[in-house]
Parts: structure tokens; sequence; C-alpha cells
């Protein structure tokens, strides 16, 4: 048994403890929060922490296998000029050493649980030996009808090759963008109803205007690198209400949602007919376009929010406390609500019920957290985490 105390304890399915205790069993399941009105009395064997306790974090947007990738500069030149970063980036040969301290990294600061993208198989034997759990989208793209078939069987087997290491994966569409009309056909055979996906949303403004008059800086590094067929119709509607009607049935979660408009969200909540998240990425949005998405907005829609890194190529790092600190500086969010963007709703949203929160029975890891502000309860721009279980 362990009993673990700190200046202030967030269990997440209620409201922070000062001096709070989490008692836990020797294999970290939660057996106790003890709140004391705020009163430090001791209990045998309770080790002090400065700082706050939160529960593991879930990173709901990252591309491990990127790891190598060296962030796009200058900051908010637009998703074309990201696009021709990542296209530019040779890959180095020790590659899979920056991918494993990627995932050792996250695993020091505090992330539990992982919903990564992955285009290849390459992270497989570090996903397989990492503390960290992992659930991989195998993302499928690919704008030239003849390159769909091809495609998708390299997409299935990237993801059979992760199942066959054990890993959950399923094939995922990357973005309204970069699938075209007979790959979405393919898809809509492939993907089962039931199967989540993941797909980049209105990440730039440029997506929208590929959809709404077939124009726009996408459009033109498209047709300037022959990636896109000749025969691209747009429909006049934005990006997300071109999305096909199948994808209705799937879970799904939409990845960025910052230039996402009230009559996107109307189109959602008359077409969804499964669950919706929206996943935020503020650093990445940060780095490639200059804008963050407009929460209220998102909030129209009862959708969970959820937090994401993306990758180090554009995010600024893979730990999910930089993005707490933009989104608490930048739109002035409280700390206890954003915390439960990066636990609980996650974990909801993946039927992890083990992880999320310090509820009895749970076994969701245990972080401080110093750098704590506990006159605003705001996370100073110096806090760090650290995971203690
Ligand atoms: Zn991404």
């Amino acid at each position: 048994m362990r009993r673990i105390s700190a200046n202030y304890v967030f269990p997440v399915d209620g409201p922070p403890i000062r001096n709070g205790i989490v008692e836990t069993d020797d294999d970290g399941t939660i057996r106790k929060v003890y709140n004391f009105d705020g009163k430090m009395l001791e209990l045998a064997h309770t080790e002090f922490l400065n700082g706050v306790l939160v529960p593991g974090l879930i990173n709901m947007h990252t591309h491990l296998e990127y790891s190598w990738v060296p962030r796009v500069l200058p900051e908010g030149k637009g998703m074309p000029h990201f696009i021709e970063h990542m296209m530019a980036s040779h890959r180095p040969e020790d590659y899979m050493d920056s991918i494993e301290r990627a995932d050792n990294f996250m695993y020091k600061n505090g992330t539990v649980a992982v919903a990564d993208i992955a285009n290849t198989s390459k992270t497989k034997e570090i996903k397989k030996q990492s503390g960290i759990r992992y659930y991989t989208f195998a993302e499928i793209t690919g704008l030239k009808s003849q390159i769909a078939n091809k495609r998708l069987e390299h997409t299935k087997k990237v993801a059979a090759d992760f199942n066959a290491s054990g890993l959950p994966a399923f094939i995922t569409p990357h973005a309204p963008y970069s699938i075209s009309p007979k790959l979405w056909e393919l898809l809509q055979k492939e993907i089962k109803p039931s199967q989540m996906l993941s797909i980049h949303n209105q990440e730039a403004a440029a997506e929208n205007e590929m959809f709404h008059n077939g124009a726009g800086e996408l459009m033109d590094l498209f047709k300037k690198l022959n990636l896109i067929d000749d025969q691209f119709q747009h429909t006049g509607k934005s990006s997300l209400q071109s999305l096909p009607s199948f994808i209705n049935e799937n879970p799904l979660l939409l990845i960025h949602n910052t230039f996402t408009q009230e009559k996107d969200i109307n189109h959602l909540l008359q077409n969804r007919k499964a669950p919706t998240g929206w996943v935020l990425c503020p650093s990445s949005n940060e780095q490639i376009t200059g804008q963050l998405p407009d929460i209220k907005t998102l909030k129209k829609a009862d959708f969970p929010i959820m937090l994401g890194t993306d990758s180090t190529a554009s995010g600024a790092s893979l730990s999910l406390l930089d993005e707490i600190k933009i989104l608490q500086q930048k739109l002035n969010l409280p700390f206890n609500r954003i915390l439960a963007w990066a636990t609980l709703n996650a974990a909801k949203f993946m039927g992890w019920d083990d992880l999320g929160s310090f509820t009895p029975g749970k076994k969701p890891g245990i972080n401080v957290i110093t750098g704590f502000d506990f006159n605003t309860h705001a996370l100073k721009s110096t806090a760090k985490i650290r995971r203690i279980l």
C-alpha cells in the first residue's frame, strides 16, 4: 500500500482537495482518496510532495513515428509550408532513437495512454515494450484515384502488423482534403461502423477553401506537386461538411478544429449518429497557422473536448502540460477544467474505464506537478510534471 499527499489533490471526478491523500494498492490501484477539509492530518506512511497530484494524462493525438522531424520554422507560415517541410525533411539513420526517446519522454512526463497516428509500422516494437498504453490509427491518404487500391493495401498491412504484435490498430482516413472519392469508396467497404476514426479537421482555412471553390494555397500545392486528380470536384461546402455520410455511424475524433464554424457544428449535430469528440492540439496550431480553435463555438455541441500534442514537427513538445499552459494563458481557461480534457474525457471516450481519475478501483497513474500557483489555481510558466506511479 502507498499513501501520497501534496498541497492539493485533483481527483478529476470531484473538486480539488487541499492536503488530500491518495491511497493505493501496491499495484497502483486507487483504494481511497482522503479529504480532511483542508486540514493537514497525519496518516501512517504518507509521503508528502510539494505541488499538486493529478492522474495520468492521456494524449489523444500524436505521430510518434515523426519524432525525428525537426520543428517547422518560422511559425505561422501555414499548412502548405508545413507539408513541404515534412516532405523535405530527411530521415536520419538513428531515427529510431528519437522515437524511443519520445516514448520515454511521454512516460516520464506523466502520459499513461496515447492515441497515435501511424503511416508505417515502424513504432510497433517500441509501443509493445512501452509503459504507455497505445491505440494506433493506421492513417491513409491519397488524392489520386489510381493509387487508391495500393494505398489501402499498404494501410491494411500497417494495421495488421500492429495487431500481430498485440497492439490495437485500425484504419483511419487522414483528412477530407487528402482522400480521393475513389479511396472513400474503398474505405466505405473497409471500415466497420463500430470502428473509431481520427480525422484531421479544419486545421487551416485553406482546407475549407479547397472544398468551397476548388482554390486556395493548399489546392495550389497539390497541383504543383501533381498529387491530385485533375477531375477534383469541389463541393461548395466546408471541408468538414464534405466528408462522406457513411462515417456518421463511426465514433469520431476530430483533430484541431481551428477553423470550425457554427454551421459546421450544426451539420454535425444534424448528421452524427455515433460519439464525436473534439481533440485540440494548441501548440501545433500556434506553430502552423498561428491561430487557436474557438472553444466557445466548439462548445455549442456537447461533444467532449480532449487534448493532443501532435508530433514534434509542429507541437511544442510531447508533454500535455505544455498544451495546458497555452490554453490557460491564451484562452484564460481554468486548470481544473483543462485537466479533465487531458484525463477523464479521453478515458471515457476511449472506453478506458481504469484511467482518467482518482476513483477507487481505477489504476490511473499518479503525477505530481510543481510550479503551481495556489492562489490562482493555475500552472506557472515554469510548471513541471513528474510521474510518481
Ligand atoms: Zn496530426
